[in-house]
């Protein structure tokens, strides 16, 4: 990593302490594609998203691996002005939760089918206990269904009529898979939306399913650098 040259930060940026941002990656590759081609080995990032001006000695910090699809690497840069690891995260994976946007909007689209959560979280986690399986499924209805839902505020035209539904945007769009497409579609307002289809934060949530939440183990940020 190169020293480069200082530069301030603009106070509306000041850092405040160590962050982890991303930011996307077009690739148009399938999760099978992306790994089998080693893509994170062609990733770029032409201007730090904190000082697109330069001079802030961006630079490349190696790789970190998800834990599904197996062998998936992240490509990460280092803003050492922001104090802040940028990732490209390629436009099939999920933000701030295990797997692809594919995976998780199949695990939504099917809860959304079930009679019941505790049917569909049966079906879904037969491997876990029905406590932790509902949990993992209401973390995953509840940030998916805020994500359609500010879509749809945010592209009233193609999601015109939408519900905040799978099968409702999967309509619309005339889409098998929703979320890989909304995600190329809401490019400039990604930094705002919740995970798992932005990079933005949590939607605010009530105490009891935060506690929830927290009992949950997160994929990022990353844990050590390959
Ligand atoms: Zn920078």
């Amino acid at each position: 990593m190169g020293p480069g040259p200082k530069v301030k930060c603009p106070p509306r940026l000041a850092p405040c302490g160590l962050r982890l941002v991303q930011v996307r990656f077009p690739t148009g590759l399938t999760s099978e594609e992306y790994v089998k081609q080693e893509a994170w080995r062609f990733a770029r990032l032409e201007r730090c998203p904190f000082h697109p001006e330069g001079g802030c000695g961006l630079a490349r910090h190696g790789t970190y691996a998800r834990v599904s699809p197996p062998g998936c690497l992240i490509a990460r840069w280092w803003c050492p002005t922001a104090r802040t690891s940028i990732s490209l995260l390629p436009d099939f994976m999920c933000s701030r939760l295990t797997g692809t946007l594919a995976e998780v909007e199949a695990v939504v689209a099917a809860a959304d089918a079930a009679p019941t959560r505790e049917v569909a979280s049966e079906v879904l986690r037969p491997d876990v206990e029905l406590p932790g399986a509902l949990r993992w499924l209401r973390r995953r209805t509840r940030l998916v269904h805020a994500g359609l839902a500010a879509a749809i505020g945010l592209l009233p035209g193609l999601l015109a009529r939408c519900e905040p539904t799978i099968t409702s945007v999967r309509s619309a769009l005339g889409a098998e898979v929703a979320l890989v497409r909304l995600r190329a579609e809401l490019v400039p307002h990604l930094a705002a939306l919740p995970p798992p289809l932005g990079f933005g934060p949590r939607p605010a949530q009530r105490r009891s399913s935060l506690t929830a939440l927290q009992q949950e183990s997160g994929t990022d940020p990353p844990s050590g650098t390959r």
